[in-house]
């Protein structure tokens, strides 16, 4: 089965706009099985759009359409498809009645232009769009195709351009539809173990000899190098294969050890923030050179409020003085980079807020700034709980904001290993 995935929009033509879509989109397709053929990109006139479409269609069996549902002058896919499939537009009371209350419940009035978002070409199959306005829309397209491809299906699914609501709409509606309408042939399962810690070499290395005979069978393995984590991919397909993917998955875990720590689509801060809710601790925070990431990506977590007491970003020498009461003397003799004061700034924080464990960080993002004894890079992440304080230094030798994140994944991993006992 052929799949083309079309994204329009002249803010991705214009470089405005980075095409997230084709990635996730492929990534979430690939993982169920099915196979992306061809991609394009195209802005937002009529002309570009009703030309991809129909050259698409000639060969997929589904053409994905992205953005363009929406009210605005340049939203044009729903238009221009439906006109290429001949097919008219009515407009569609419950779609009217979900903008009215979608506007409600914001406490914002129901601009006129929007009700064009509940205009439905003839025969489409509605998708709803919980998180926006405009809904999804399904069509047969098979009425553009010129080619003699007998009756193979064609199918056009037109999805909304903002991720957050293109996302949930293609995994609680395109996902079901997909399975239902164009099954695949061949079953096709996929596990991701999530690692930290451990560099792709090394996980690639440590997993070689254990999952040999899984591989040799037909398994498929994968790598996918992020920064701060690699992804591991085991993937099944057909029957036969199936049935190993849990036993190698096993096999791999054991191989892997502490670095894992997830499985599926989790990030670490989710994992984080669900250990410390099993355990029944709280977690506070004081950040120097990740300006409050750490507490930026704690709080993305949904229930983060039941473990997150609170944290300080204490950027400046006095901060760290004034609110966490580091002594002058320590500043001056070890310098605000050192174990001296990451150890004093997390000691702090636990006790100032009451928190079962607190991480501290102090470092040195750069570009300048460094010496000798302490390269651009260094940073000191200590962490304080019911034990004794401790502290270790990495050099995170990046730009500033993969400096910021690399090292705010150091501190929640540090974390996890406590919680985890390992
Ligand atoms: P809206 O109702 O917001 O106008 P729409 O369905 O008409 O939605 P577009 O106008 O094409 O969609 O895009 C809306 C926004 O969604 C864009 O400004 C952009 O921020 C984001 N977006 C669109 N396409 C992509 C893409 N391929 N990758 C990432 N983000 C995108
Ligand atoms: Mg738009």
């Amino acid at each position: 089965m052929a799949i083309e995935i079309i994204n329009t929009g002249s803010e991705l033509m214009l470089g405005r706009v980075l095409n997230t879509h084709q990635q996730w989109l492929c990534r979430q397709l690939s993982d169920l099985g099915y196979e992306v053929t061809r991609q394009t990109g195209v802005p937002d006139t009529a002309e570009a759009i009703e030309s991809c479409v129909r050259e698409s269609a000639q060969r997929a069996d589904v053409v994905i359409s992205t953005g363009g549902l929406g009210p605005t002058s340049d939203d044009l896919t729903r238009d221009r498809i439906a006109a290429l499939l001949g097919r008219p537009l009515r407009e569609d009371p419950a779609i009217v009645a979900h903008i009215a209350s979608w506007f409600d419940a914001r406490r914002r009035p129901m601009p006129a232009s929007t009700r064009v978002q509940a205009m439905v070409p003839e025969g489409a199959t509605v998708l709803a769009n919980p998180n926006g306005t405009a809904p999804g829309l399904i069509m047969d397209a098979r009425a553009c195709r010129t080619s003699g491809r007998g009756d193979a299906p064609c199918w056009v699914i037109m999805l909304p351009g903002p991720p957050r609501e293109l996302r949930p709409m293609f995994t609680d509606q395109v996902v079901p539809w997909l399975a239902q309408h164009l099954p695949l042939a061949e079953l096709c399962r996929t596990l991701t173990l999530r690692t930290t810690g451990v560099g792709e070499s090394a996980v690639e290395e440590r997993l070689r000899v254990p999952l040999r005979e899984f591989l040799d069978r037909g398994l498929d393995l994968a790598f996918c190098a992020r920064v701060g984590e690699v992804e591991v991919r085991l993937e099944a397909k057909g029957e036969a294969q199936l049935s190993m993917l849990s036993p190698a998955a096993e096999r791999a875990r054991e191989a892997l050890g502490s670095a894992v720590y997830g499985e599926g689509e989790i990030d670490l801060e989710t994992t984080v923030v669900r250990l410390l809710q099993t355990a029944g601790k709280r977690l506070a925070l004081a950040e120097s050179c990740t300006g409050g990431l750490l507490a930026n990506r704690i709080t993305n977590v949904p229930g983060a409020s039941t473990v997150l007491v609170g944290g300080w970003v204490t950027y400046a020498d006095e901060a760290k003085r004034a609110w966490l009461g580091v002594p002058d003397a320590l500043i001056a003799e070890h310098g605000a980079v050192s174990e001296p004061v990451a150890l004093a700034m997390a000691s702090a924080a636990a006790s100032r807020s009451g928190a079962d464990f607190a991480l501290a960080l102090t470092g040195i993002a750069g570009p300048t700034g460094g010496t000798a004894e302490k390269p651009v890079g260094t940073v000191w992440i200590a962490l304080a709980g019911p034990g004794r304080p401790r502290a270790q230094r990495l050099v995170n030798a990046f730009d500033r904001p993969t400096f910021k994140w690399v090292s705010s994944q150091q501190a929640l991993d540090m974390l996890r290993r406590e919680l985890r006992g390992f």
